[in-house]
């Protein structure tokens, strides 16, 4: 047996006793000077910290990237510099609209974040388990997701606030196809493929600039559940996404995906199409073939989930060298989303948390103080520039090529072609099998038999204007002509 050490308080003070608060006689009150007992309550109320608005409930796991191929005439970044290189990764793979303690097997779209501790800081990639997002605009994000979550009186979820806003925002149809498909609910983490989604760009040691999407794709493959085992594993494993995760790791079975990229040329994006930067569109395959990168494995557990899982704090806006944003109004939204919301959730001193500071690179500015210094805080190094005490400098070497960017400040309603939001999620319903079609459309009129009949109405517009026989499909199953 190991030898047990000594417990103690947080100031390293010895305790005597764990089990007994100290009181005045053996039947008598608790005395005040019980600071053992106090401070034990007090930390304990103050163990929740504020749950994330969305992806609250999530797995997590150590990883490594190893690149497989030679990008570097696309990029300069580090951490793909020649073949062979690992690089460490976390990962943290959580549902989206429920709470913390909420089921697994729902469904829903899934989030997909990757932090690259590489040489030249942290690269995140923080993405879904699907290739495009319900909305283009960020404007609609709060909107979107209150629909989402607890109607205001009964602080139920809502089949009617859901298919209102779908109903009335009708980018959103690729997305609900894909959630309603069979994907909707993945038959774990390992089976699921990960998109970054958003258009970001790469940038070469030319400064040649490209556009680039990420596909991190299942070795395991795509392996999904029906919704009735779905909701009996709710029932009896609520965790079920999470337990399978850490025993296959346990085990030594660690999954893995394929990383791929799909590049377009900077000045691509004018004629293509689509808009590039619309986070509601894929790029087609055909058009811009995906390219091998590497391999993922995720490897090691977390120790301790709190410290390393619910601390750990992505953000798009960590981009490294090589690597780096577009014009997608949902990206450029969501560089300050992130770090917003882990500021006011763990603090403005976040990212010297050990789950999330870099291992190779260092931290290197004149950023002082605020709530939960963790480290020495500068110690007595200088912590103001321009100063002449050998303090960190800037590097234009690290300067990025300037972006050209055109029109007048507006505020922009994307123009709608004749069938724009409508002819991706048409493919979509095309490419898949009778039997799938037969699914989707199960699984949307079970939802939406729920809901107001104009609201019905107006989402079959949409299903028919993708196709014909997906307005049909959902049309007779909620009875409707
Ligand atoms: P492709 O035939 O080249 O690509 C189709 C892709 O669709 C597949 O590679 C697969 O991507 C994905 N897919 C297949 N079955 C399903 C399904 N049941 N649910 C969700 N995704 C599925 O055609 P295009 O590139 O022209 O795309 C056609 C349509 O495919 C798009 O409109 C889009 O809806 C969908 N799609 C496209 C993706 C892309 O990046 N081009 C990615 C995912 C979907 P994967 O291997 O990534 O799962």
């Amino acid at each position: 047996m190991k030898k047990k050490k000594t417990m103690t308080t947080g100031a390293g003070i010895p305790v005597s006793d764990n089990q007994t608060s100290l009181t005045a006689g053996e039947r008598g009150p608790v005395l005040m000077q019980d600071h053992l007992l106090l401070n034990k309550l007090a930390h304990f109320h103050r163990e929740r910290i504020p749950e994330r608005v969305v992806h609250a409930k999530a797995a997590g796991a150590h990883g490594t990237f190893t690149v497989t191929k030679d990008i570097t005439r696309y990029t300069k970044a580090k951490l793909f510099s020649e073949v062979g290189k690992k690089t460490d990764v976390f990962g943290r793979f959580s549902t989206v609209a429920g709470e913390k303690g909420s089921a697994d097997t729902v469904r829903d779209v899934r989030g997909f974040a990757l932090k690259f501790y590489t040489e030249e800081g942290n690269w995140d990639m923080v993405g879904n388990n699907t290739p495009v997002f319900f909305i283009r605009d960020a404007m609609k994000f709060p909107d979107f997701i209150h629909s989402q979550k607890r109607e205001p009186q009964t602080n139920l979820r809502s089949d009617t606030m859901q298919w209102d806003f779908w109903s009335l925002v009708p980018e959103s149809l690729h997305q609900v196809t894909i959630l309603f498909s069979d994907r909707g609910i993945p038959k774990g983490i390992p089976y699921m493929n990960g998109y970054g989604s958003h258009t970001y760009s790469f940038i070469n040691d030319k400064d040649e600039r490209f556009w680039v999407k990420f596909h991190f794709k299942t070795q395991q493959g795509i392996k999904n559940m029906t919704p009735e085992e779905a909701s009996r594993i709710a029932g009896e494993d609520p965790d079920y996404h999470t337990r399978q995760l850490f025993d296959a790791i346990e085990r030594g079975e660690y999954p893995k995906w394929t990383f791929y990229v799909q590049i377009m040329p900077e000045e691509a994006a004018e004629n293509y199409r689509w808009n590039p930067f619309d986070l509601t569109k894929v790029w087609s395959h055909k058009d811009y073939p995906l390219i091998e990168v590497g391999v993922l494995e995720m490897n090691r557990n977390p120790v301790n989930y709190f410290a390393e899982v619910e601390q750990a704090a992505f953000s798009p806006a960590n981009v490294v060298p090589g690597i780096s944003f577009s014009p997608d109004k949902m990206l450029q939204a969501r560089i300050f989303a992130y770090a917003d919301a882990h500021r006011y959730r763990l603090g403005v001193n976040h990212e010297q948390l050990p789950i999330n500071s870099p291992h190779a690179a260092e931290a290197n500015n004149y950023q002082r103080d605020g709530y939960m210094c963790y480290g020495d805080n500068g110690g007595a190094s200088v912590n103001y520039e321009p100063n002449s005490f050998g303090g960190p400098e800037a590097n234009p070497a690290f300067k990025e090529p300037p972006l050209k960017i055109s029109g007048d400040a507006d505020r922009y309603e994307q123009k709608r072609g004749v069938d724009d939001d409508y002819v991706q999620p048409g493919k979509l319903f095309r490419l898949m099998s009778k039997e799938e079609q037969e699914r989707l459309i199960a699984n949307i009129v079970g939802s939406l038999k729920k809901v107001p009949k104009e609201i019905q109405e107006r989402m079959l517009t949409h299903f028919y204007k993708a196709d014909k026989d997906y307005g049909e499909g959902v049309a007779k199953g909620l009875g409707l002509t």
